[in-house]
């Protein structure tokens, strides 16, 4: 059933004066078709947690499973490129470059010919409520919201199945905040991504179908 798992997790951030144990024994599962919502005070272990289920860290003790496999043991590198797709509060498109050419860049760099990068690039934005009108349109000419989306477009790899996002809504207004949450649970409902958010705002966390809260490294309140 889950697709990313954690079992029994620990981690800790060390160094010549103090140890901050930032992940303090976590287990729980996430599926596909499904948004979970990461929620907790500032400094409770939610980004730790991501950087975990992202692959970006190993845990100090028990494992992050994909598939059945530890992120110890697999190739963490293609796991990275290929089957985890990571969203940032601040959007980083490139202002000189299209909507769609923004979308169309990674998949360029990774050797992809240009016409494809650009067909497979329109899809994804159309995946994620963005129509062909605004694919022209430098990133500025777009709102908040509408970048935001453009980000996750262009962070949609071929292959994730997993979608992770760190405060995605952190830096728009609310109506905005309600267009990418949206889209979100669009692609978890209806293209069966995993998608797993960490989020200040509650009316954000209420759209997510499970709430897991986080307090000094452990999770408070268990998916159900
Ligand atoms: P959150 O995202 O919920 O605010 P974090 O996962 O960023 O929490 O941090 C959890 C704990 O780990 C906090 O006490 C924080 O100060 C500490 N921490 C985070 N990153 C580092 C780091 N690079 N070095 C040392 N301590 C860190
Ligand atoms: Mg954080």
């Amino acid at each position: 059933m889950s697709i990313l798992e954690m079992k029994d997790v620990y981690y800790e951030y060390r160094n010549k004066y103090q140890t901050v144990r930032a992940v303090n024994g976590i287990s729980c599962g996430f599926a596909r078709g499904k948004i979970y919502a990461l929620v907790g005070a500032s400094g409770s272990g939610k980004t730790t947690v991501m950087s975990l289920l992202a692959g970006l860290d190993l845990p100090k003790a028990g494992t992050v499973d994909y598939e059945g496999v530890s992120t110890a043991q697999m190739d963490r590198d293609r796991y990275r490129r290929e089957d985890v797709a990571v969203i940032y509060q601040g959007f980083n498109l490139f202002p000189l470059l299209t909507v769609l050419e923004n979308t169309a860049y990674p998949m360029e760099l990774r050797g992809m010919k240009p016409a494809e990068a650009r067909r497979r690039a329109a899809e994804r934005l159309r995946a994620v409520g963005l129509e062909d009108a605004c694919h022209r349109r430098y990133p500025s000419m777009l709102s908040g919201g509408e970048q935001q989306r453009v980000a996750i477009a262009r962070a949609l790899c071929a292959e994730a199945k997993i979608i992770l996002a760190d405060e995605p809504t952190g830096n728009l207004d609310m109506r905005n905040s309600c267009n990418v949450v949206e889209t979100l649970c669009r692609l978890a409902h209806e293209l069966n991504y995993c998608v797993i958010i960490v989020t200040h705002d509650m009316a954000v966390a209420e759209q997510a179908d499970t709430v897991m809260r986080m307090q000094d490294g452990r999770l408070i309140s268990l998916p159900v």
